[in-house]
C-alpha cells in the first residue's frame, strides 16, 4: 500500500511514470511521504468510518510489535454500527509505511512466487476444479469462480504486481492500482505492465486504466488499510460489470489466534490497519458499498499465527523474530489452513456481486 519514494515531475529525468499529468503526480506524491525527512506524524482521536461517531468500547490494546512505530494503540468498537477501528487515528496514514514494507519490496519471496504461480493456474479459463482447489489451498489464488478468456480484471492495492502478472500470463486483460510508487517501479522492473501508481479515482479519472466493465475485482489485504472503505467500494460498484464479482480478503478479528493472543495478534498490524473486520462488519461494509455477499469463509493468513505467538511470548510489544523464518512459516501453514477450514482462520475471504442488478 502506501509508502516509498517520491516521483520526480515530468522532465526531471525519471523514468516510468514521470509522464503522468501534474495533477495526478501531486496526488501520488501526497500519498508517498518522504520517510527520511519526515518528523513523526501526529495522531488524533478516531471516529467511526461509517457513522462518524467518536468514542466507543475498547476491545483490544497493543503496539506496533512488527515495525516499532512509537505509541500505544487501541481497537475501539463503534457503539452504533459495531465496526472496529484503530485509535488514535493517524493524521497521514501513508506516513506509517516504512520503506522496507515487504509488500513494496524489491525481491519476490518464495511464498509470493508460489502464490503467483497458484493464481496463474487458478485463473486460466477452464481451470475448473483445479482452480477451486488452488483457491482453497492459497487464499491469494482465490478468484471466486471460473474466468472467461480475456476477462477484464482489476487488482486494487496491487503491490509489486504479482497478481496482475499472473492474470496477464493467463491471458486476461488485467490492471492494478497501487498507492506506493516504489512498489509500482518494482513491478515495472520485473516487466509487469498495467500497474498504475496512485489512487483509484485518479487512475480512473486520468484514463490510466479502463473506466469500467470489470469482470473481476480483487482486493487482497487492502480494505483494512483504507480510511473510508465504503467510498472505495462505491467506486468499485460503479466500475464493475453487472455480472462481475468482487473478491475481498481481510484479517479476521474473530479468529482463534486473535482470541488467544489479544493485542499481540499479528492481524492488528497497528497502526497501518485502520479498520478491523469481523464477518458481520465486513458483510455490512460491503452492503453499504453496494455489494451482496455470495459467500464468506475464514482462511489462513501465512505467518500470522507464528507471528502472534512470537509477539505474545516476547511480552506483546515486539517479536524475537523466529516467526519470520521461512521454515517456521511453512511448517505452521497446515495449522493455519486447518483453522481456516474450521471457521477460525486469521483471514476472511468474501465473494460478492454488485447489488441491485
Ligand atoms: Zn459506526
Amino acid at each position: 500500500m502506501f509508502g516509498g519514494s517520491r516521483i520526480a515531475g515530468p522532465g526531471a529525468g525519471s523514468r516510468g511514470w514521470a509522464w503522468l499529468p501534474d495533477r495526478i503526480l501531486s496526488r501520488v506524491n501526497s500519498n508517498v511521504p518522504a520517510h527520511a525527512a519526515a518528523s513523526p506524524p501526529g495522531t488524533h482521536p478516531s471516529t467511526c468510518p461509517l457513522c462518524g461517531l467518536e468514542g466507543g468500547r475498547e476491545i483490544l490494546a497493543g503496539t506496533d510489535h512488527r515495525r516499532g512505530t512509537p505509541g500505544a494503540f487501541r481497537v475501539i468498537e463503534c457503539p452504533s454500527c459495531r465496526l472496529a477501528r484503530t485509535d488514535p487515528w493517524p493524521d497521514d496514514p501513508g506516513a506509517w509505511y516504512p520503506d522496507e514494507y515487504p509488500q513494496h519490496g524489491g525481491s519476490e519471496s518464495l511464498t509470493a512466487r508460489a502464490s503467483r504461480g497458484a493464481l496463474q493456474r487458478a485463473s486460466r479459463p477452464g481451470a475448473g476444479r483445479l482452480g477451486r482447489l488452488l483457491g482453497r489451498a492459497v487464499p491469494e489464488a482465490d478468484t471466486g469462480g471460473s474466468l472467461a478468456p480475456a476477462s477484464r480484471i482489476l487488482d486494487v492495492g496491487a503491490g509489486t504486481g504479482g497478481a496482475v502478472a499472473a492474470f496477464r500470463a493467463a491471458g486476461h486483460d488485467a490492471w492494478g492500482v497501487e498507492p506506493s510508487l516504489r512498489a509500482v517501479l518494482v513491478a515495472e522492473a520485473r516487466g509487469t505492465t498495467g500497474v498504475v501508481p496512485g489512487a483509484l479515482d485518479d487512475a480512473l479519472g486520468g484514463g490510466l486504466i479502463p473506466s469500467g466493465d470489470y469482470d473481476l475485482i480483487r482486493m487482497s489485504q487492502v480494505l483494512e488499510h483504507v480510511p473510508d472503505p465504503v467510498a472505495l467500494l462505491r467506486t468499485l460498484r460503479r466500475i464493475i460489470s453487472p455480472t462481475g464479482r468482487l473478491v475481498v480478503g481481510v484479517p479476521n478479528l474473530d479468529s482463534l489466534a486473535r482470541r488467544m493472543t489479544g493485542g499481540a495478534w499479528d492481524g492488528l498490524e497497528f497502526p497501518r490497519h485502520l479498520v478491523h473486520y469481523t464477518r458481520d462488519s465486513l458483510l455490512w461494509v460491503l452492503a453499504l458499498g453496494g455489494f451482496a455477499v455470495t459467500s464468506m469463509r475464514t482462511a489462513p493468513l501465512l505467518g500470522v499465527l507464528p507471528g502472534s505467538i512470537d509477539a505474545r511470548t516476547a511480552g506483546g510489544d515486539h517479536q524475537r523474530g523466529w516467526s519470520d523464518a521461512l521454515v517456521v512459516r511453512v511448517a505452521m501453514y497446515p495449522v493455519e489452513w486447518t483453522l481456516g477450514a474450521l471457521g477460525q482462520g486469521d483471514g476472511l475471504v468474501a465473494i460478492a456481486e454488485p447489488a441491485g442488478n
